[in-house]
């Protein structure tokens, strides 16, 4: 067999192999349907064409010529109809593709008449090569209209797109240069030019890109595709050898072969399609959770925002309870019974409570959506401390717990800071102690030196303490122990996350810890040391 005829039968297989399978995956899609007929032409244009090459009669040779061609004649109208389709401008183009069809089968008629091929006579190597008939030129001219006008749309197509489909349309054009520059050296020979038809091969280059760009296009699985090909290939392989078998031995061996074959293809494609399809389970999975988890943020966006208005417009409100309850228990508005200045007081301290309930929210709501500000200074941490365990020496006194202050330190302790979020997360610890602690004492511990680098405020009570499950989770939102509400039940499970984010913004760190349930807890906070002289805005 010469190469030429082994060409054309690789050429039958791969097109007629990839049309069908692409045909199979999408039954009524225009577009692959005239793919297919696109294939079927080619490969009955090259299969026909094997024929010929290894036929011996000039009569039979001159019949398969004919009939090659009246298949070949087919390929660039559904080539183009096909770039139409593909690019959607079929519609703009609806009159070149009739006519397409019409030359089809016009053509497709005369290659069976004297017009297109008037004999087969000896050139080259090639024993029966086709005479061009009349019309064989008119064909040739029109043949390379259609090819060169599609592929202009493809170009066009090209040029105006970008990313994926891009890529794919590049796939079309690579592959439709290398197939047709191969395709059109059958031609050369009929008008004795001595070029014989060596680039036929490259016709399945074409076919195999078209192929791979649909696919794309589709986003169909190559790799089940490539494992369909490449089993249904053994497949008509051996099922070749078993037709060619010599004798009887050669015929059995054959048939098992035969049977291995389709056994093992079959598995094959049970497992590439199994792993594909749970693998896009899977994608189906991520892509949905990718969405769910796009609609909760911007739920949260939306609650945070919710919670910021609604804080605000509780604040002005509460400012005006608050200043009035403390003018009138002071006396500003004259005597008042008795009986009203306990009711008065709750009002105030209810109203306190209240008040940092809504700072914690708003502070919350400001961290969610990355509008927390830091006015960074240089300032001396422990008298920072020192300050705020005197304002809150009252509340230790009332509660009847021994608030003490111990600067253990051995530096002066400058921090470059925002002084007035340092106080929120003192506050926050120190009253967190009072509030959880029934009685003893509460212990604030400065702790560093310039070695160290960082100055550390522990602040360590005698309380409720805290379990190990608790410790775990009290630095995120709305988190609270079970017993907190027993000692506690004003509490938002805010104060620590808030705290614990703006130490971090600043450079620092709280970290807490109890030896378990009514053991007492430490909390401590520190800030790294800075050698800044000078105040300066950070954020
Ligand atoms: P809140 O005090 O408003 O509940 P926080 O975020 O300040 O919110 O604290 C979260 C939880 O951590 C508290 O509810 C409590 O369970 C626990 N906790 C905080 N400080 C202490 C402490 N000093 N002793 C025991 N438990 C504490």
């Amino acid at each position: 067999m010469t190469f030429y005829a082994i060409s054309a039968l690789i050429n039958a297989i791969t097109s007629s192999i990839l049309g069908t399978l692409l045909l199979l995956k999408n039954k009524k899609s225009k577009l692959f349907i005239l793919f297919a007929l696109f294939t079927y032409s080619v490969a009955g244009w090259s299969i026909l064409y094997f024929l010929w090459q290894i036929e011996t009669s000039a009569e039979s040779a001159l019949f398969y010529t004919r009939a090659f061609m009246a298949f070949a004649v087919f390929i660039p109208f559904f080539y183009f109809h096909f770039v139409t389709v593909f690019t959607k401008r079929e519609k703009n183009h609806f009159l070149s593709i009739s006519t397409g069809y019409i030359f089809a089968g016009s053509f497709s008629y005369l290659s069976t008449t004297q017009w297109f091929v008037l004999d087969v006579t000896k050139k080259l190597n090639f024993v029966h090569w086709p005479v061009p008939g009349d019309f064989f030129l008119p064909f040739l001219v029109v043949w390379l209209v259609y090819i060169f006008y599609g592929s202009a749309i493809l170009l066009s197509e090209y040029l105006n797109s970008s990313g994926h489909y891009k890529l794919q349309i590049r796939f079309i054009l690579i592959g439709m240069v290398i197939g047709y520059l191969g395709g059109i050296t059958n031609y050369f020979l009929w008008y004795d030019i001595p070029i014989p038809p060596f680039g036929n091969i490259l016709v399945t280059f074409y076919v195999l890109m078209v192929s791979y760009a649909v696919i794309r296009y589709k986003l169909f699985n190559l790799r089940v595709i490539v494992a369909e090909f490449i089993v249904f290939s053994l497949w008509i392989l051996a099922v070749v050898r078993l037709v060619l078998s010599n004798n009887s031995v050669d015929y059995l061996y054959n048939s098992l072969y035969l049977v291995a074959v389709i056994i093992i293809g079959i598995l094959l494609i049970y497992n590439v399609r199994r792993e594909v399809s749970t693998r896009e389970e899977v994608q189906k999975l991520a892509s949905k959770l990718e969405k769910s988890n796009q609609r909760l943020k911007a739920l949260d966006k939306q609650k945070s925002e919710f919670v910021s208005i609604a804080s605000h417009q509780l604040r002005s409100p509460l400012t005006a309870i608050r200043g009035y309850a403390s003018m009138l228990t002071e006396g500003s508005f004259g005597k008042f019974p008795k009986k009203a200045k306990e009711p008065l007081e709750r009002i105030a301290e209810s109203a306190r409570i209240m008040a940092l309930s809504i700072e914690d929210y708003l502070s919350v709501s400001r961290i969610e959506s990355g509008n927390m500000k830091y006015e960074n200074s240089v300032f001396k941490l422990p008298e920072r401390v020192e300050k705020t365990v005197d304002d809150l020496q009252g509340e230790a006194v009332k509660s009847g717990l021994l608030l003490m202050y111990k600067n253990k330190a051995t530096t002066e302790g400058k921090v470059h800071a925002d002084e007035g979020k340092v106080q929120q997360i003192l506050h926050n610890l120190i009253n967190n102690a009072l509030k959880y602690t029934k009685e003893g004492s509460i212990d604030v511990v400065i702790e560093g030196s310039k070695k160290d680098k960082e100055i550390t405020v522990s602040v360590i009570d005698t309380g409720i303490g805290m379990s190990e499950e608790t410790l775990a989770t009290i630095f995120q939102k709305f988190q609270r122990s079970k017993n907190a509400n027993s000692v506690n039940v004003h509490g938002t499970g805010l104060g620590l996350y808030v705290a614990l984010k703006m130490a971090n913004d600043m450079g620092g760190d709280i970290v807490a810890d109890s030896e378990g349930d009514g053991k007492g807890s430490t909390f401590t906070f520190s800030l790294p040391i800075t050698d800044k002289e000078k105040s300066s805005k950070a954020q």
